[in-house]
């Protein structure tokens, strides 16, 4: 599936958890809580055994009413870094309808998703193109990387995470490591799909 990487969704809890630094005062915890919060849902991938048609962004974790209550918790309990942590969760959920889309209701079972990164024409074929492939997960991989609008995207949100955090919250520059593996992840991962399509 084409999925927006994890450095992306991550750069995003980075810079709303230094922005929020400039207005509030977040302890290290606090501060942690709102950049995993961006990231965290990601890990249900462990469970799509359990999701229908075998999407992990079936399952609930996907859909809007994690962070909903999340941040209902944060309203009933004051806990203004639990609020924003809610509202992280709540962007990437957004963030994921504008690829390939994710069960945003939950309920209605209905995959809300804008699919900007595929024609309708591929999509109709999808079947037959992804047989093309030695793994079907290189379709994907490749269209990513070669969609200009990814690459801004990318490169824009690494801009502002680095910028946010030295302007709001210098003392946690180092946390930008952690962006690296994320990306060093899918470029390795890119890497091996191209190999493994040449061959
Ligand atoms: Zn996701």
């Amino acid at each position: 599936m084409i999925i927006i990487h994890i450095n992306c969704h991550y750069a995003i809890g980075v810079i709303l958890a230094s922005i929020a630094c400039s207005f509030f005062y977040l302890n290290t915890i606090e501060f942690w809580l709102i950049v995993i919060f961006s990231t965290v849902c990601d890990l249900d991938i462990f469970l799509k055994k359990f999701a229908l048609d075998r999407n992990h962004r079936n399952l609930i974790s996907h859909s809007i009413i994690p962070s909903l209550i999340i941040i209902i918790i944060g309203t009933f309990t004051l806990w203004i870094a639990l609020i924003i942590s809610g509202i992280s969760y709540l962007l990437h959920i957004i963030i994921d309808t504008l690829d390939w889309g994710t069960n945003f209701f939950y309920f209605n079972h209905k995959n809300i998703g804008f699919r900007f990164l595929i024609s309708k024409e591929d999509l109709r074929n999808l079947e037959k193109i992804l047989t093309e492939y030695k793994n079907p997960t290189s379709f994907f991989d490749f269209k990513y990387y070669k969609n200009k609008i990814i690459q801004t995207i990318e490169i824009l949100l690494f801009i502002l995470m680095v910028i946010s955090i030295i302007n709001f919250a210098y003392n946690y520059l180092y946390i930008i490591i952690f962006y690296f593996l994320g990306l060093l992840f899918h470029i390795l991962r890119h890497y091996h799909l191209l190999k493994i399509e040449k061959n």
